[in-house]
């Protein structure tokens, strides 16, 4: 069995960071598929789904810079900085 993905000793299925697509927005030109190197997108006949999000690269932003019409975002990287702070306290107890 493949061992779990983990990110800074934190499993990486804990650590919410991934793109998020505007569905109004999405033209379906696929910039964003050929972009990523990690096969997180998929596509549903003409559009990208976000087939595996937890294999997006943490803090990689770059699917988000290829897009022309702003449809791809993340969450908040403050707030995923705040998330791995607190998971680093229990996954690396000092
Ligand atoms: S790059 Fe943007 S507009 Fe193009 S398919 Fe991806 S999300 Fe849709
Ligand atoms: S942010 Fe980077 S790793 Fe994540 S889906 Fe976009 S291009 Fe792929």
């Amino acid at each position: 069995m493949e061992a779990q993905k983990q990110h800074l000793g934190i499993p990486r299925t804990l650590i919410p960071w991934y793109p998020i697509i505007d569905q109004e927005r999405c033209t379906g030109c696929m910039n964003c598929v050929r972009a990523c190197k990690h096969d997180v997108f998929a596509m549903d006949t003409d559009m990208p789904l976000v087939a595996n999000p937890y294999e997006c690269v943490v803090f990689c932003q770059s699917c988000e810079y290829v897009c022309e019409t702003g449809a791809i975002s993340h969450p908040p990287k403050e707030a995923v900085k705040a998330v791995i702070k607190e998971l680093r306290k229990q996954y690396q107890p000092r």
